[in-house]
């Protein structure tokens, strides 16, 4: 079992997201000490951190605000308090980027002020929960939602809520770190939420188990890129306000070590094979403590040949 403590000593914060996934509601996580950081990211859009949680979009203007995301339960209370801190104005709506739990945790708080607004499978995956993870060292059972969690709006390809003089569009990529994974663009701002569709602690983890996939993150991230002007700033799932020159070495890492997997694949090449070969290495700069190398080649490997479990790997 995992303490908390060792998550901060070793700073993973995504491991708090699994964390959680792991031990649900066994084990109180203490956010005591979380403090809530508000920074402006351009145009009306903040953004806000709390502890490695996902990072919050938040469009503010006259009408009110517009949440991209709501971190975790116990830290709602801040993250309002937070709010204030910008303006006395109400929240309108909140969009999650996709159902993970460090993104979603706040949504049955907020939806008694606004209404939540996702794609569709977002709000099966809430109700439902599941198996999570990259099929192999990386597994969690995610367990259903309340139902005043379930985002109550939900679109199939997108969505734009005309707000703040701002028409902020929700788009949906399919199968990238979800199946689940929504965009959000703010125009008149230049400002992107991307949210784990990319990330900056590493390789990022890619929920093969929920329908995410390795060539459909490239797809979406490279779809993103094509749209964006190139001063936009981007706003990461986790991590701190990135650019378009953040991206272009990840997205060229992602296409890499995938196309380094296609190829051991061609060669007839198994999982353990290419993990002896450190199939991986140059790459090693990526290999954190949450997504390692290992953890990296397992997600590409079962995305690219439709493995979903470990177990189903060790066995065929
Ligand atoms: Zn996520």
């Amino acid at each position: 079992m995992i303490d908390r403590r060792l998550l901060t000593k070793i700073a993973v914060p995504p491991a708090v997201f699994l964390l959680t996934l792991a031990l649900a509601a066994a084990q109180e996580q203490d956010f005591s000490k979380v403090q809530i950081k508000v920074t402006k990211v351009a145009g009306s859009v903040y953004m806000l951190e709390g502890d490695g949680a996902g990072n919050i979009g938040a469009s503010v203007g006259d009408d009110g605000i517009v949440i991209v995301d709501d971190q975790y339960a116990p830290l709602a209370d801040k993250i309002q308090a937070a709010l204030k801190g910008i303006t006395d104005k109400p929240v309108r709506f909140i969009i999650n980027t996709h159902y993970h739990p460090d993104h979603t945790g706040g949504n049955a708080y907020f939806q008694k002020q606004a209404p939540i607004i996702a794609h569709d499978n977002v709000r099966k995956r809430l109700e439902n929960g599941g198996p999570a993870g990259n099929g192999g060292s990386l597994h969690f059972d995610a367990k259903p939602a309340p139902k005043d969690a379930l985002p109550i709006i939900t679109f199939d390809h997108a969505v734009t809520v005309h707000l703040n003089g701002e028409d902020i569009r929700a788009l949906y990529f399919p199968a990238g770190h979800t199946d689940g994974d929504a965009i959000i663009f703010f125009p008149k701002s230049n400002v992107v939420h991307m949210g784990d569709d990319f990330v900056t602690y590493g390789f990022p983890f890619i929920d093969v188990e929920a329908g995410g996939s390795i060539n459909g993150m490239i797809d979406g991230v490279e779809k993103v890129l094509a749209q964006v002007p190139a001063d936009v700033k981007i706003i990461p799932g986790h991590g701190p306000v990135s650019g378009v020159d953040d991206v272009r070495p990840y997205l060229a890492m992602l296409k890499a070590t995938r196309d380094a997997v296609v190829q051991a694949l061609k060669e007839g090449k198994s999982l353990d094979q290419m993990k002896q070969a450190k199939l991986l290495d140059p790459w090693k700069k990526y290999s954190g403590d949450f997504v390692s190398a290992d953890a990296f080649l397992e997600t590409l490997y079962n995305s690219l040949t439709g493995q979903k479990t470990g177990k189903f790997i060790k066995h065929n």
